[in-house]
């Protein structure tokens, strides 16, 4: 399967330039995100003009436009009779290039991927990773039958009708971090109806788990929480597609789970591990969904507590400049090896004053309420929710949204750069 990712603003920007000048060819830098047989070329920044290019990027995306009588959307002739030869001959990386009807010819679309050795394969799918979660498939398969309508109905009619559900439900999903909150996520999302998911968690049941996890049961003790969580998950009437990453998301399988998903959740408990996740979804161009939630004693020993979610789509900030990290110094000891190891599996009552499920399901519900709006198109920005409780017990919510990449954020500058950018973190974080 060859696949091409674009942020929604630079397609948007594509659909707009060639309705005005048909005869461009335009260009961006490709990321490369490889599993196995399996090929995306994530479109890079901003577009350029074929011809305005001195020195071509290592991988490519094109675009151009067609007619309905063009007879150059064969697959023989597809690279051939609209990139110079000069280029062709020379060029030794992967080119997507997307043909886009016009005119008599609008509504048709054909894509192929040429490969450094010059064999050109057929492109699956298109991938729009922003509000309403577009995939143009360019593979011809009969429509999806929804199995067993009557279960869904009440979700399908709430969020607005089939489309929408739909469109989220297919999306493979990758939660990482599997306690509290993130059993609460894996739970709601599979009764959403989502069929594929990823759970990714190196810890196991202790008893502080018993009382507020979902799914989990006094036996569980010592056993790994994804095992668990997937046990609970199987006898759900969803019949989720379910693989589990007992392992920390720096590990090479927690890097393979985040690469095939395209919808990152973060409910970890320490900023190693967030930072670990921020930075995979960042430079493989996923949305990613942070849900975080605490209890805290302030210095005049009053009870603060409060949740924050930040819902972050590729190409309109990142985790580090939408409100930060809250303790970087420590989590950059700990990836740079230099802090104890164990503390990824620290004992949260050590810094905090624990938490109270009631919040993480607040946190929860607003993530994934986020993530509808998004499939519906209510929700087209990234997005930083903060809730807070106030001395006499009522919350307020305050929200801020990004519409851009920031220049000068070390992440954002990564943005979609794909494999390539994997030894990179070290960059990032001084
Ligand atoms: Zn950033």
């Amino acid at each position: 399967m060859n696949a091409v990712i674009f942020t929604r603003t630079s397609w948007n920007k594509i659909i707009r330039e060639l309705a005005r000048d048909s005869s461009r060819i335009i260009l961006f830098p490709a990321g490369l995100n490889q599993v196995q047989k399996n090929l995306e070329l994530i479109a890079r920044g901003e577009n350029r003009i074929l011809n305005n290019i001195h020195r071509l990027p290592e991988n490519m995306v094109c675009l151009w436009s067609f007619q309905e009588s063009d007879q150059s959307m064969l697959p023989e002739n597809f690279f051939n009779n609209r990139l110079p030869e000069t280029i062709l001959k020379d060029y030794r990386g992967y080119i997507a290039g997307i043909g886009i009807g016009s005119e008599s010819a609008i509504g048709y679309m054909a894509g192929y991927l040429r490969c450094p050795d010059g064999e050109v394969k057929p492109l699956s799918s298109i991938y729009i990773n922003g509000p309403e979660l577009i995939e143009i498939s360019f593979r011809q398969e009969t429509p999806s039958i929804i199995q067993d309508s009557e279960l869904w109905s009440r979700t399908i009619g709430a969020l607005g009708g089939e489309d929408t559900w739909s469109r989220i439900t297919r999306i493979p999903f990758c939660i990482v971090g599997a306690g509290r909150s993130g059993s609460m996520m894996a739970k709601s999302l599979v009764k959403l109806g989502v069929k594929k998911l990823w759970l990714t968690d190196f810890d196991t049941i202790e008893k502080h788990n018993l009382d507020s996890m979902e799914m989990v049961v006094k036996k569980d003790l010592g056993r790994k929480k994804v095992d668990v969580l997937k046990d609970y998950l199987d006898l759900l009437p969803a019949h989720p597609s379910i693989n589990v990453v007992p392992e920390s998301i720096m590990s090479f399988k927690a890097l393979r789970a985040v690469k095939e998903s395209r919808i990152i959740t973060c409910t970890v408990d320490n900023d190693a591990a967030r930072i670990g996740a921020v930075f995979l979804s960042a430079i493989y161009s996923k949305i990613f969904l942070d849900v975080g939630t605490g209890v805290f004693i302030d210095n005049s020993e009053q009870r603060q507590m409060g949740s924050s979610v930040r819902l972050i789509l590729p190409g309109q900030g990142c985790l580090l400049c939408m409100g930060g990290i809250s303790d970087m110094d420590r989590a950059r000891e700990i990836i740079l090896g230099k802090g104890d190891t164990r503390e990824v599996n620290r004992d949260w009552r050590l810094e905090r004053s624990g938490s109270v499920a009631s919040l993480n399901q607040i946190g929860v519900n607003l993530g994934i309420r986020l993530l509808e709006d998004l499939a519906a198109g209510r929700v087209s920005s990234s997005t930083f929710l903060q809730v807070e409780y106030n001395n006499n017990g009522i919350p307020s919510i305050n929200s801020r949204t990004f519409d851009e990449n920031n220049s000068r954020c070390p992440l954002c500058r990564l943005s979609g750069k794909g494999d390539e950018a994997l030894g990179m973190l070290q960059e990032v974080l001084f």
